[in-house]
Parts: C-alpha cells; structure tokens; sequence
C-alpha cells in the first residue's frame, strides 16, 4: 500500500513538471556577453522545425557600449572573418556592419553593459545542417567572441 502511494505521487510530481518543461520555447534562445570580451555560449541550438528564431543577448557587463559595446550577428561559417572586417570600417552608428551585406543572416544591435536587445528572423534562411557561426562585430571582439549556431 505504502509501495503504491509512494508511485502515485512520483506519477504526479512528474505530470507537473512537463507543463513546465513546455514553456520552454526551442526556437528562443539567449545569450550573454560581459566586460571580458565573452559570450557565455559557445554554442546555440535550434530545431530544425523552428519557422521563426529569436536570440536575445544580454550585456551582463558595466561598461557602456562605445568601450566595450556586443552584437550578435549570424553568418555562414566560411564569412565569419570576412564580415568582422567588413564590419571594422562601417562604425558603432552602423554597429559595425556594412549595409546590406548579404552575408549579414541576422544581427542585433550594439548594447552596452546592463542592456538586452534581441531579434528574431525567418528560419528559411537557414539550412538544416548548414554551418553557421556568431560573432561579435566590435571591433577586436570575435577572436574571442564567436560561437557555433547548429539549425537541425
Ligand atoms: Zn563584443
């Protein structure tokens, strides 16, 4: 009898914790950047059944975003460098992208330390598999501030 209850309430603590688990939304992701030139990730990942993807980045830092200013911008891996130093000229007005660039998949902003900004795009741009990076475009960053984005 105790046996039985003891199952029971395991069956119940675990139907709780699926509504839960499904707030999650896979095709939202987050990241953060701080004042010592890091993202947290490494690495993001979404489905390849996403239709619609949002990263939102977080500046976990103090300092404002003339000094120490991060983006995120999505590229294929093979443009990663020629995009940062397309990016060197353009300006933080611009935030350090050249306009129009079609090798720009997606971007935020520039934010400065305590600020989130994020964006969300069409995940028909991407490729199931394909080979995607991230990368900060401030100047100086992306030797440390780059990252793998896996779609599928
Ligand atoms: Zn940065």
């Amino acid at each position: 009898m105790t046996l039985m209850h003891t199952t029971l309430a395991a069956v119940a603590l675990t139907g709780l914790a699926l509504p839960l688990t499904a707030y999650a939304d896979p095709c939202k992701v987050e990241i953060s950047g701080n004042d010592l030139l890091q993202y947290d990730k490494q690495e993001l990942a979404v489905p390849a059944t996403c239709k619609e993807i949002t990263v939102t980045l977080h500046h976990a830092g103090k300092q404002p975003r003339e000094a120490m200013g991060h983006d995120w911008v999505l590229v294929k891996t093979p443009d990663l460098t020629a995009v940062d130093q397309a990016g060197l000229g353009a300006g933080l007005a611009n935030n350090y992208l050249p306009s129009g660039d079609k090798r720009v998949l997606a971007h935020t902003k520039v934010i400065g330390g305590g600020e989130t900004t994020s964006v969300t795009f069409s995940a028909a741009i991407l490729r199931k598999g394909g080979d995607y990076s991230y990368l900060c475009t401030f100047p100086g960053h992306s030797a440390l501030m780059h990252g793998k984005f896996k779609f599928g």
